[in-house]
């Protein structure tokens, strides 16, 4: 008998991405693993029926997909009415939300499902080729300079022409994580004059190495995992006086930084915002966790005094083909560890597989989700 991996159709609005593209069918589909695909999942990113089908999908028309498959990979959590069709003891693969909403894991757990988040796959380098927080966060850093450039009234480069010389844009980079580094290398490519800053002091190197300049505030907030930890109030004051300056001097401003399970840092506050220059522009990444910015709206486009903030939401969703083929391999990789023999291991002693999980044999295994349950939140 054959081990079934089912990719149903995304659900949450505006969302273009798929969990498998057909390239990753192909290395897949075999005589022990069957691929069911519902149909029109992969038409926003641009992969049609035919093209599942003849990578060696099987093509169905609707989710009952759900309820005969061994395997569910999702890039989003799957709705109530997709939890209801669930098999039991399935193995559930993608975003979980685990910081935001843990209302699911009750029923994950009650069908026995081993559930693994995307979210908590560890930053350790035998898990990068499984990173997907980062495959998309580089594709949200990219974007998210190509939508500074259209909302931005200036040329990013220099322009020397007949009827004069054009200064370039003056780009400030607030965060260079995985989405930040993206983001200077696009400003660069268009030619503009990038600066960038981050709490981690460890990010120096890299981001000169991109040909931008690194606003030194001399905080180092290193905290676990890669991450960073969070300013105390006394950093905060002296990170704020420091990039003010920066701020002001910005014709875009591309916010990045994030603590993960945490509320974005603000950053930038409305008084920044009224010192910049008329026509600036602030995109800001960190949107659904509330924006580093003040004045930030998810999903919405705020002019103040002639500064335009946008706050845009789920960005990857927007280059749907390159980050469902990057999303895909993330997956893919992440299932070479449990496919074994032509049969399902879930290993609890690889680390990946342990940090990873949220319910498994009937339990809440994560134990900040634990918690977070206990406590009703
Ligand atoms: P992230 O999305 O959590 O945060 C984005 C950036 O914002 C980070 O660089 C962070 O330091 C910065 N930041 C947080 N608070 C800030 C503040 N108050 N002011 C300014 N900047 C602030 O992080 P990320 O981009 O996903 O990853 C961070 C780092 O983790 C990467 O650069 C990399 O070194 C490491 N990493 C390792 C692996 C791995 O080994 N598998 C995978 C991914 C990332």
């Amino acid at each position: 008998m054959s081990i079934v991996i089912s990719v149903p159709a995304e659900t949450r609005i505006g969302e273009k991405r798929v969990s498998l593209v057909p390239d990753i069918v192909k290395k897949l589909a075999s005589t022990a693993i069957s691929v069911h695909v519902q149909s029109g999942a992969g038409e926003h990113a641009g992969y049609s029926d035919d093209d599942y089908a003849a990578a060696g999908a099987q093509i169905c028309q609707d989710d009952n997909l759900l309820a005969t498959a061994d395997v569910v990979l999702t890039v989003n959590p799957l709705n109530n009415d997709q939890l209801q069709k669930l098999r039991e003891n399935c193995i559930l693969i993608g975003y979980q939300n685990p910081w935001t909403d843990t209302s699911r894991f009750e029923q994950l757990r009650a069908k026995q499902v081993s559930s693994l988040s995307m979210e908590m796959v560890p930053r350790i380098s035998r898990a990068q080729a499984m990173d997907a927080l980062s495959s998309q966060a580089s594709i949200a850093g990219y974007k998210a300079v190509l939508i500074a450039a259209s909302l931005s009234g200036k040329f990013f480069p220099m322009l020397t022409t007949a009827a004069g010389t054009v200064r370039p844009s003056k780009v400030l980079i607030i965060g260079a994580g995985v989405a930040g580094l993206q983001a200077i290398a696009t400003a660069r490519r268009l030619g503009s004059m990038v600066e960038a800053y981050d709490v981690r002091a460890a990010v120096k190197e890299q981001v000169e190495s991109l040909g931008a300049k690194f606003v030194d505030i001399d905080i180092k907030a290193e905290g676990s995992g890669g991450y960073a930890r969070e300013l105390t109030a006394e950093e905060k004051q002296k990170q704020q006086d420091i990039l003010a300056r920066h701020v002001a001097a910005a014709d875009v401003v591309i916010c990045t930084a994030a603590i993960p399970g945490k509320a974005s840092p603000r950053i930038i506050t409305t008084d920044m915002v009224n010192a910049m220059k008329g026509g600036a522009v602030i995109v800001d990444l960190a949107a659904e966790g509330g924006g580093n910015c003040e004045l930030t709206q998810a999903g919405e486009i705020v002019v103040h005094q002639r500064v335009t903030i946008y706050g845009p939401v789920n960005v990857p969703a927007t280059v749907p083909n390159h980050a469902s083929e990057l999303y895909a391999k993330n997956l893919f990789n992440l299932l070479a560890l449990m496919v074994r023999d032509d049969a399902l291991v879930v290993d609890l002693e690889d680390q990946i597989i342990r940090d990873s999980l949220i319910t498994h044999g009937g339990e809440i295994v994560n134990a900040a989700v634990r918690e977070r349950m206990q406590a009703g939140n």
